[in-house]
């Protein structure tokens, strides 16, 4: 084919596509300009001088490296360095060495801090939508759940509610997705769940709650010994690659798959005034680096998990599923959990919404492309 041959059936190709376009009034097509990256492209350029050193402070909800979460904030500082010639630094600052573990994002707010990293459900008691940038029960996987936030709208909402606390916030990481817990005892019934004391946060813990288990926070140096001495029953974590490192295996040796986090996003937040006095520059390479952060933690948590899954098997885990009547309780407990929340915040409401309509396509694509080959692997 010669160029001129080329050209010509490039563009009966385009219009072929822009006249399908236009005859599919029900396709909602991806308006690309509304990726966030576009957005910032768009702003008027700010010189910057690489030889005026910014200093970002960032806390963290982790202990000093931490694996994978820790550990991948630290990367993200070296990256930042790195790409601007060390003219911007981030001072990680672990959890308690400034502020409290689940006080990063008040300190955040008032400017104590400029930056943090942790997770959105922890904040679920200011706005109980924030649980939902986490991801829900039975809801998206890392992979859905990214598309969602940037070609979905879900950033741009999220956005929308941490302004009001003076925050903007980025995908920071995913923990993919994550085991349903540690149980003393097996589960074979939906009776064996009711006045079971189990560690659960977020959405997760309020459908268990509706199921009769008696959701406890804990601390994490706590978990292990009240999972030891039976003031708890069962404990859910994060997946192999971290739980393995807590020991639970040895206290209560029933690890059951899970559908509670099925994709859970942290968070990479800044204080507003600090990121809106930030150069063009110096926002794009946050923007690059934390775009990099949140797909290396989401591959390294897979990559640990194989691993680590391969030594449980080996310390003679037993790894479980749920009895069918527990799934389907867990279903049904969300729905009555999403309908009170619903009920009670608009904000809620306006961010399911906008889950759901992603969640139901994405849903159908999933089931036709990944079910299908994970079934046939
Ligand atoms: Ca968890």
């Amino acid at each position: 084919m010669n160029r001129r041959d080329f050209l010509t059936t490039a563009s009966v190709t385009s219009a072929a596509l822009a006249l399908n376009g236009c005859n599919e009034s029900n396709r909602q097509a991806i308006d690309y300009s509304k990726h966030p990256q576009a957005k910032n492209s768009e702003k008027k350029r700010i010189n910057f001088n690489k030889n005026k050193k910014t200093v970002i402070k960032l806390a963290t909800s982790w202990p000093a490296h931490f694996p994978i979460m820790g550990v991948g904030v630290e990367r993200f500082a070296k990256r930042i360095h790195d790409i601007s010639a060390g003219s911007l630094e981030i001072k990680i600052y672990p959890k308690n060495v400034l502020v409290p573990a689940l006080a990063v994002f008040d300190a955040c707010s008032s400017g104590q801090i400029d930056a943090f990293h942790s997770g959105p459900y922890y904040w679920k008691g200011k706005n109980s939508a924030f649980s939902l940038y986490s991801g829900i029960p039975f809801g998206f996987t890392a992979e859905e759940i990214n598309s969602w936030m940037l070609f979905g709208g879900g950033l741009d909402l999220w956005r929308e509610q941490y302004a009001k606390y003076n925050l903007h916030p980025f995908m920071g990481g995913n923990t993919n997705i994550q085991m349903g817990g540690w149980f003393r005892k097996p589960i074979n019934s939906l009776e064996d769940m009711k006045g079971l004391k189990m560690r659960i946060p977020g959405l997760g813990g309020e459908v268990f709650a509706k199921m009769g288990v008696n959701p406890i926070l804990l601390p994490a140096g706590e978990i292990y010994t009240s999972l030891e001495r039976g003031v708890i029953d069962a404990t859910e974590w994060v997946g192999p690659a971290l739980d393995i490192k807590m020991g639970f295996y040895k206290v209560a040796p029933y690890y059951y798959s899970g559908w509670h986090e099925p994709g859970s996003i942290l968070e990479l937040t800044f204080n507003k005034n600090t990121w809106s006095h930030l150069s063009h520059e110096q926002q794009a390479m946050i923007e690059v680096a934390s775009s990099e952060m949140n797909s290396n933690m989401t591959y390294e948590f897979h990559a640990e998990n194989i691993y680590a899954l391969q030594k449980l098997e080996d310390l003679n885990v037993q790894i479980m599923q749920y009895p069918k009547e527990v799934i389907e309780a867990g279903k049904k407990s969300l729905q009555d959990v999403i309908k009170e929340l619903s009920e009670k915040n608009q904000d809620f409401t306006k961010v399911y919404t906008s889950i759901e309509k992603h969640l139901k396509l994405s849903k159908k694509w999933s089931d036709t492309s990944l079910r299908y080959f994970l079934n046939e692997r």
